[in-house]
């Protein structure tokens, strides 16, 4: 299939519905937003965009970064005007300056908007203002005005494409198109009145939660600064959803200068900003395609950088280098910045990598022992250690990663990572009734809700499953079973569409 063909598939698919949700009038079908979409639709609609998201990979899966902005976004959640409604945050390998909000209160921050912040409460200023597009349900009324069923065609005609993908070969660019597809689907028009209120509640949840409230108008101001500079044109995807006027800025000044004079109760300064440079280079190192060109750029930003950005910098270069395959470069990096943070985990972590990349995993792997007993609760310490005594192998380090990992899937199990390790590690143990349970949940959280469903009924005709397993095994079918259901009628509504 040609890149045209599938380019079209992908607008008609995104675009089409769009259109005629704008031309066609709707007849009334209730007064009440939650009468439209439950809240376990709306659920299954947000997580459904993850896992496809996760499906191109465009998910950038790293427990480091994940759980600092989901400890961020969090932050404000706590502070928000709906502090008990669930929230995933989630980072998307994107170099788009982009955040966006989608139903069930899934919010995905793109590693561009990340890596253009200069300060952490930037990137907490936007996602203030993502949370408050949740919080005031903007993103159901913004379903009801369009068409109920235009994310369910999209997300099926995505799925066309993907499975033409597969049988064409031409994998990367339809993967890529797929991608793009799906962010530009993220762009949900909201009105004009819902844009100033998630700007003016965000500002306010920014303000309660500690962060300075300037930096709303701040990071607006610099983008819209940036994208008249910039001679080829490009307006960054945010600013194409949220245009920055003069008057948005001064409004947020406004509501700045009326914080100050009746400032809220602060519990402490939140901002941490060497964290915040930390991460944010991480993310660019992680997601950059060619990382090796990223050394001689640190090196040479490192060599004219301020104090306080140097850590950041030499950071970036020891991920840089163990990215290019330059493990004993990049271990001495680390160490340099171990030597003035010594329990700085996103320093350790690397560092046994940096280890077991030259070649000595045992060595790599008692590192990581020593440091899971002293943080039995860090999710990227246990992680790693799993994937440490994964790659080691054999029956014992198998049973010792399953223990390891058992506790983070009790807290999320629906985290891909954590699954495929645990069925890594169930393998090694000589548990393979359990790691193809295991496997199942990796397929459903990652866009193949069909083979997860498979794999689970496969299960239960082996001899090998034991009573708990089994009866497990049909509590999760019976689980799925609606939102498979789901899927079915949203399969006939798309031909119904067709038509
Ligand atoms: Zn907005």
């Amino acid at each position: 299939m040609s890149t045209r063909i599938l380019t079209a598939i992908i607008a008609f698919a995104l675009h089409a519905p769009f259109a005629l949700a704008q031309n066609v009038p709707l007849p009334d079908i209730g007064s009440s937003a939650g009468e439209i979409l439950s809240p376990e639709q709306e659920h299954q609609y947000g997580a459904r965009m993850l896992y496809e998201m996760r499906r191109v990979d465009l998910v950038l899966e790293d427990a480091l970064i994940a759980d600092y902005v989901h400890a961020l976004g969090y932050r404000l959640v706590a502070l928000s005007e709906r502090p008990e409604q669930q929230f995933t945050f989630f980072v998307v390998r994107s170099d788009d300056i982009n955040a966006f909000a989608a139903p069930g209160g899934f919010v995905g921050l793109n590693v561009g908007l990340m890596h253009t912040a200069e300060s952490e409460a930037e990137v907490a200023a936007v996602l203030a203002h993502e949370v408050a597009h949740v919080t005031q349900r903007h993103l159901v009324r913004a379903y009801e005005s369009m068409q109920k069923a235009t994310l369910p065609i999209a997300l099926a005609m995505l799925g066309a494409v993907l499975a033409a993908r597969n049988s064409s070969g031409d994998g990367t660019e339809a993967a890529l198109i797929g991608g793009m597809g799906l962010l530009q689907q993220q762009a949900i028009n909201f009105t004009r009145h819902n844009e100033y209120e998630a700007d003016r509640v965000g500002i306010f949840t920014l303000a309660k939660a500690g962060f300075d409230p300037e930096a709303m108008a701040g990071f607006f101001g610099r983008m819209g600064r940036a994208t008249r500079a910039n001679s080829t044109g490009e307006v960054p995807e945010f600013l194409r959803t949220h245009p920055v006027t003069a008057a948005r800025i001064t409004e947020a000044k406004n509501r700045v200068e009326a914080i100050r004079r009746d400032p809220p109760a602060v519990p402490e300064p939140a901002a941490n900003e060497a964290r915040f440079r930390l991460m944010r280079e991480r993310a660019h190192v992680l997601t950059a395609s060619e990382p090796a060109k990223l050394v001689g750029v640190y090196r040479n930003q490192l060599r004219h950088a301020e104090a306080a950005q140097a850590p950041a910098l030499r950071y970036g270069l020891a991920i840089a280098l163990l990215r290019s395959g330059q493990a004993k470069a990049a271990g001495n990096e680390l160490d340099t910045l171990l030597a003035s943070a010594p329990t700085e985990i996103a320093f350790l972590l690397p560092r046994a990598q940096a280890r077991r990349d030259a070649g000595d995993a045992e060595g790599a792997l008692k590192t990581l022992q020593a440091l899971a007993e002293l943080a039995p609760d860090h999710r990227a310490v246990q992680l790693a250690l799993a994937d440490a005594l994964n790659a080691v192998g054999g029956k014992a380090n198998g049973e010792q990663a399953m223990a390891a990992l058992r506790p983070l899937l009790a807290r999320n199990a629906a985290d891909p990572s954590t699954q495929a390790a645990f069925a890594r590690a169930c393998e090694l143990a000589g548990e393979e009734a359990r790691a193809l349970e295991a496997h199942a949940e990796v397929a459903l959280y990652t866009g193949r809700p069909y083979d997860a469903m498979e794999q689970l009924k496969r299960l239960l005709e082996r001899p090998d499953v034991d009573y708990y397993q089994r009866a497990r095994v049909e509590a999760r079918i019976e689980e799925l079973k609606p939102y498979m259901a789901e899927l079915e009628r949203q399969r006939i509504r798309r031909e119904d569409q067709d038509r």
